[in-house]
């Protein structure tokens, strides 16, 4: 049994681990809806959706059969030149459900990709109008990704300084808040004629800690941005496909950003893949006879057909109404939940944000890397489920079919880590 554990240690370098102290692999041979399996027969709840990814549940069947059917169809083929049914099935169907002002579709394989796809973009865009603007406007705490791009437009941290100084310079602000809306306004008046483009994750900032913020806010934000003519990029690749409760932040907002961001939910779950959608006006800046003003960028896999077979899958889940009753009745759990612990004097703060409800825990220091947060993982984890803690910051994010049944029970072991931890 031991055995795909030290083989897997033997060869593998595993993501955010410091191989020399972590605890060894659990080997996950299965998942079935919000459970997975490991090799010796336990039963665990994924309630972190595993890294945010999943939403209608593990090896989906119907997802899995529209994979199977299309992987017997067609694996793959170029995507300069040529195209396919799944490509231009998802391009229709993801612009029937995003903000009206989005009018194409490019793919790449990830979130990191899709936003270094949104820069590129919005900074050729300038460059194909014969204008210099090569400053980024970005929030603290922002998480964009882990390639140099969305490392340089996420926030400064323990986990970007060995390339600090390698990375472009952003404009980094606040969060907005009533107090201080005019501030930043006045700050993007100032640096306007140097932005290229304001990225934001809408209403929460997911690896920062689950920090959210106030639509209404958000959205003098962008409206600002668009008087200002700055573009924006609303980076939904973590909040995207109902996480909020909407099926996108954007939803929550009057003034729709310029570009969008997409991947995670974008296949269920099920398969990588990365969307940048923009307006008409940015696909136009492109067009022209002279060649150098053509977007150059691709992956060898971009529009993976058996990818966007999965994400049309995930698409057809999402709409169903049994779905968005799943997403309405996890975000009124938590609610409850919410109203039973706020006050909890171990709490510092109580978050939600649809169905994502987070718990920042009262210590000494809100870093990463809080002893907190490996007490809390593996307290959870010899209950059953799998919590994750950013830090200090312990958050439920399930697959929306999530039974209640399962939720109570991981508010029950919440209560008895407060009262226990
Ligand atoms: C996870 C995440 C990314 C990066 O996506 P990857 O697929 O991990 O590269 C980008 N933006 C946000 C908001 C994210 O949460």
């Amino acid at each position: 049994m031991n055995d795909l554990v030290n083989r897997d240690l033997d060869t593998i370098w595993h993501p955010y681990t410091q191989m020399k102290t972590a605890a060894k692999p659990i080997p996950i041979i299965k998942g079935e809806g919000v459970y997975l399996f490991t090799e010796d027969g336990k039963k665990l709840i994924d309630a972190v959706s595993s890294w945010w990814v999943n939403i209608h549940g593990h090896s989906h069947p119907y997802i899995a059969d529209k994979v199977f059917e299309q992987l017997k169809q067609l694996e793959h083929v170029i995507f300069a030149g040529f195209t396919h049914p799944q490509a231009v099935q998802l391009a229709e169907n993801l612009l029937s459900i995003i903000p009206k002002n989005q009018a194409k579709i490019f793919y790449s394989d990830n979130g990191s990709t899709a936003v270094e796809v949104a820069i590129k973009m919005c900074l050729q865009y300038w460059s194909n109008k014969g204008t210099q603007r090569q400053k980024i406007l970005a929030f603290k705490n922002a998480y964009h990704g882990d390639t140099f791009g969305a490392m340089a437009v996420s926030g400064r941290s323990a986990f970007t300084a060995p390339f600090d100084a390698l990375l472009f310079d952003v404009e980094f602000i606040d969060l907005p808040n009533k107090e201080n809306l005019s501030t930043l306004k006045s700050k993007i008046s100032q640096l306007k004629s140097e932005l290229a483009c304001f990225i934001f994750e809408p209403l929460v900032q997911g690896a920062g800690g689950m920090l959210m913020y106030a639509a209404a806010d958000l959205d003098e934000l962008i409206l600002h941005c668009k008087q200002e003519n700055v573009l924006t990029i609303a980076d939904e690749v973590m909040t995207g496909f109902g996480r909020t409760g909407k099926i996108f932040a954007s939803d929550y907002l009057e003034n729709k950003a310029d570009l969008m961001c997409f991947s995670k939910g974008l296949t269920g779950g099920t398969m990588p893949l990365g969307i940048t959608s923009c307006k008409q006006e940015i696909y136009d800046a492109f067009l022209s006879d002279d060649k150098l003003k053509t977007l150059f960028h691709g992956h060898s896999f971009t529009a993976n057909p058996v990818a966007c077979a999965a994400a049309n899958a995930s698409f057809d889940l999402l709409m169903q109404a049994e779905t968005q009753q799943n997403i309405q009745r996890v975000e009124t759990k938590h609610h409850q939940f919410k109203q039973q612990i706020e006050k909890h004097p171990k709490l510092k703060e109580v978050r939600q944000c649809g169905t994502i409800l987070a718990l920042e825990w009262n210590t000494e220091g809100t870093s990463y890397f809080n002893n907190i947060r490996d007490i809390l993982y593996q307290f959870f984890l010899e209950k059953g489920i799998i919590l994750r803690p950013l830090g200090n910051i312990l958050y439920i994010m399930p697959p929306y079919c999530i039974s209640n049944t399962d939720l109570d029970y991981i508010y029950e072991q919440i209560k008895i880590a407060l009262e226990d931890i």
